[in-house]
Order: C-alpha cells, then structure tokens, then sequence
C-alpha cells in the first residue's frame, strides 16, 4: 500500500489508476508529474458529501495546483475558487469559471489586481489590513461599483502544523489581529464604496486535528455576534486553513467531522443562517499527483549513499523548504540488498535534496515515484539552473492526457534581448 490510493501496485510495477508509470516514463521521458482524475473526483466527493444540504461553499485554494485541466475538473464538479493573484484570477476566467464563486485572499493585493476583481465581479475580497481596506474602497469607488468584503481576522491560535505554513499566529504577517477586528469592521461599514459580508481567517495548512479550527471558529462567531449588536450583520463566515493529507503515516482530518463540528456549534449560537466556505487546496490534489524520476547515478561513500535523480528542487522545493517529507517508491522495487539512500538532484546547491535516508534497493537507471505531488510541486517550480519545468500527464482510468508539455528549451530564453553594442 502506498499513501496515494489512486496509485497503487500491479503486478509488482506502481500504476497510476490502471495505467503503469514505466510506460508514462517511456513515452514523455522524466522528470514527469503524474496526475489521477479520479483522485481529483474522490477528493472532491468527501467534500461534497461532508457538506450534504447544508449552506456550504468549497473553494479551491487554486495554489496548490494551477493547472488548467484541474480547475476544469473541479469547476465542473462545483467548485468556487480561493485566488491569490491576478494571475490566478485569469487562470479561473480562462476556463469560464463563476467570479461570484472566488473568493480573493493575499495580503498584498495590487491595484491592478483589484481592479481585475471587481471587474469580473468576485464573491468578496478577503482584506487582510486596514490600508487594504482603504485602497480598496478607493478602487470600487473610482470604478463606480461596490466591493464586496470579508475581512481576514487572525484568531491567534496555533495550527500544530510547520512554522512556515502556520498562519493564524499574532507573529504571522498575515491578517488584521482579532483585537482590532472590530474596529476595522466599523471602518469598512461606514466606506460606501464597500459592503460588508463576510468574516474570513487563515490558521495553516496541512492541519490533521479539528481543535484549533474548532477554537479559531468561536473566536469568529464570539466576533460576529458582537458585530450583528453593532448593526453589522454577516453572511458567510470562510474557515480557511487547510486540511492535511497523508505523507507517510497521518490520519487527515475528515472534512465530514469538520462540518459537522462547525455546523453543532453554529446551531448552538443560533446562527444557523451563516453560509460556511471552505478554501481547501492540498486535501483536494496533494495525493491526486506524483513526480517520476529517473536515477541517474548511484554514489557510494562511507559516510553517505546518494542517489542522484533527474529531478530535483527546482521540481519540488518542499523537501527543502519546509523540512518536507514525501514517500518515495521504486515504481519496479527490486525487494533486495536495500541500502540507506539520500535521494538528491542535479542542482548546484547542498539543498538539493528530495528526500534523506530512505531504504531502497537502487540500480542506475530505476524509476522512482515521489509521492504526494499533486500540490505545490509543480505550482512552485522553477527554471533555476535553466531546467525546463517537466510535463504534466492526467491519467483517467486506462487513458491519459498531457494536460502542460514539457518546456522546449528554447522557451526559457527566446524572450531574452542581448544589450546594444558599446561604443
Ligand atoms: C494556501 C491557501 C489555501 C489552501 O491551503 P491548503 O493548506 O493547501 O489547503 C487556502 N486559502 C488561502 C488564503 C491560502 O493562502
């Protein structure tokens, strides 16, 4: 058994859905994501089903996985979308998404940004400080149209997860502070060119228990009933912070026992009315993707074992990053003479590195999956060390698309201009 259902052993060879990963690797060569439909699908139904009939709207915290081939898929099946950019804007309106689905998050929004907000006609901003508020409420003013606004409040409370990915903390750059909250409300309330809707906050990502969302929740709702006594009243209250995904041996929080904690206590404050929006980006694609990858070499020391790959951190940065930990599976174990193996890349740097003391039976020239790829992988790539990104591959049962080519080379410098000759 692997973390990622959707891919799985047949026949000694890993396959993703029913398709194996040697004849992905054979025809679009390595390093290759490789994305499953169906875990797309799945993902989303546990969604779906924690959310029944109840006033739910999940939006996708697109960051995870941009591609266009899974916002599709997901628009499809319902999706709003939590955006962070511009560009990620675009990216929804490319693929004929609903604006009044998005909900638009980041804490340095620009104005050509907003304006593209508010021209497409988002859901709500959700306003992180109170010079955004101002710069806001001047941008729908000059373009004559109201902007909807949640503010994000930071709750002050700690999501048990990685430091880098923890954002509900007083020290975190993210969100107005939840003492002030009130008073930024108030703010927003009385500039016309905004109307109040919403309250948002953030606390993590990768979070597996349902405490510190449960304790974030009645610091929100302690705050919007003090807001309704004050005249302003809240539709929707989005519980940002992202649950987690196996890795290794996690037990993710199930979206169900969220939603039925969240909607226990809202029936028990009497604010039934509130619609709940959900911004879930890892949980949704994390292990709908893997990264295959050739080795390249084998390096034996005393000290050390590498295995060096045709991957590496400009394809997944994580590992380096966050202190990350992903599965790593030979896509054709050989089951003898393992060795402790680093798994590391070609890039110049001693951060290159996908993976440390794993237990592997390695011969040059082996396929090995990373598993749960499918979110911030290849959203975070980069061309460092003029590397192309790699090819992305959807599989949907037996068939599979290529849903973003490999970089040809000549793309990452052909719009690159020389200086004009000295005199
Ligand atoms: C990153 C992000 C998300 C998605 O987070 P996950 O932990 O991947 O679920 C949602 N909302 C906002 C505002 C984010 O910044």
């Amino acid at each position: 058994m692997t973390v990622a259902p959707d891919f799985q052993f047949q026949n000694g060879v890993l396959h993703a859905e029913s398709v194996p990963l040697t004849k992905l690797a054979q025809e679009f060569g390595t390093p290759l994501y490789v994305y499953s439909r169906k875990a797309l699908n799945d993902a989303w139904e546990s969604y779906r089903q924690a959310a029944g009939q109840r006033n739910v709207l999940i939006c996708y915290g697109m960051k995870a996985n941009s591609n266009l081939a899974v916002l599709n898929e997901f628009k499809n099946l319902g999706a709003g979308f939590d955006i962070v950019s511009g560009g990620e804007l675009a990216r929804v309106l490319a693929i004929g998404g609903d604006p009044s689905k998005i909900v638009f998050s980041g804490v340095g929004k620009q104005v050509w940004e907003m304006r593209a907000a508010l021209k497409a006609g988002v859901k709500c901003f959700n306003v992180e400080s109170e010079a955004e508020l101002v710069r806001l409420a001047e941008v729908a003013g000059q373009a004559g149209v109201v902007a909807d606004v949640s503010l994000r409040v930071n709750p002050d409370v700690d999501a048990l997860t990685h430091p880098y990915i923890s954002t509900g903390l007083k020290e975190n750059k993210f969100g107005i502070a939840i003492e002030a909250a009130l008073a930024t409300y108030q703010r927003a309330a009385s500039l016309p060119s905004l109307r109040v809707v919403g309250v948002d906050c953030h606390i993590g990502s990768q979070i597996t228990e349902v405490g510190p969302y449960l304790d974030a929740l009645e610091k929100l709702l302690a705050l919007i009933e003090t807001l309704a006594q004050q005249g302003v009243h809240i539709r929707h209250l989005d519980l940002g912070g992202g649950i987690g995904i196996r890795y290794t041996d996690e037990t993710p929080l199930s979206p169900k026992v969220l939603l039925d904690q969240v909607f226990e206590r809202l029936q028990a404050r009497d604010l039934g009315h509130l619609q709940i929006v959900l911004e879930p980006g890892r949980s949704l694609v994390g292990n709908a993707g893997v990264l295959l990858t050739t080795v390249e070499y084998l390096k034996h020391s005393t000290a050390k074992n590498f295995a060096v790959v045709d991957a590496a951190m400009n394809d997944l940065i994580r590992p380096t990053l966050y202190d990350a930990w992903h599965s790593i599976e030979a896509v054709e174990p050989r089951g003898q003479s393992a060795r402790k193996y680093d798994i590391v890349g070609p890039i110049c740097e001693s951060g290159d590195w996908l993976a440390r003391d794993r237990m592997l039976a390695l011969q040059q020239g082996d396929l090995l999956a990373i598993m749960s790829a499918g979110a911030y992988a290849f959203t975070m790539a980069s061309q460092y060390n003029t590397r192309p990104r790699a090819a992305e591959v959807m599989v949907d049962g037996e068939h599979y698309h290529v849903v973003r080519p490999r970089e040809p080379l000549h793309s990452l410098f052909a719009s690159e201009t020389l200086l004009p000759e000295t005199k």
